[in-house]
């Protein structure tokens, strides 16, 4: 198995349960379902790992996205600065669209790393649910 189908990688890009990755860490998987953007589950309801391990646990999680957003930005800000004859204004224009496009994911992608920092993946808790 890659790191693409289980463990942190496959949780955070899927929204998928840290711990066992079985379960959906969202009431509502699409991130594009935008008023159920945030609205997490209480726990996994297959290995019972907390999702909110205590109150005010995601507000870390705006280091994260801090860092996702300068890398979401300056990516494609220099593949259009290098490899494309644009305007400066064309730029801002492309790289805001992108970001705007893309914040449903990163807003979740956030929290999901966040939540993998501190929750590792277990490869018996899997196996056990699994039978
Ligand atoms: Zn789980």
């Amino acid at each position: 198995m890659s790191i693409f189908n289980k463990g942190p990688v496959y949780s955070v890009v899927f929204s998928k349960c840290p711990k066992c990755n079985l379960s959906n860490l969202y009431v509502d998987n699409h991130p594009y379902h935008l008023k159920k953007l945030g609205q997490m589950k209480k726990e996994c309801e297959k290995c019972g790992q907390k999702y909110e391990p205590e109150t005010g646990f995601y507000y870390g999680a705006m280091y994260v996205s801090y860092f996702l957003s300068i890398l979401f930005m300056f990516i494609p800000a220099g593949i259009l600065y290098l490899a494309f004859d644009t305007s400066l204004e064309t730029n801002i224009g492309v790289v805001i669209g992108i970001y705007i496009f893309m914040y449903p994911i990163l807003f979740r992608w956030s929290r999901n790393i966040w939540l993998n920092l501190f929750v590792p993946f277990d490869e018996e808790v899997k196996a056990k649910i699994l039978g």
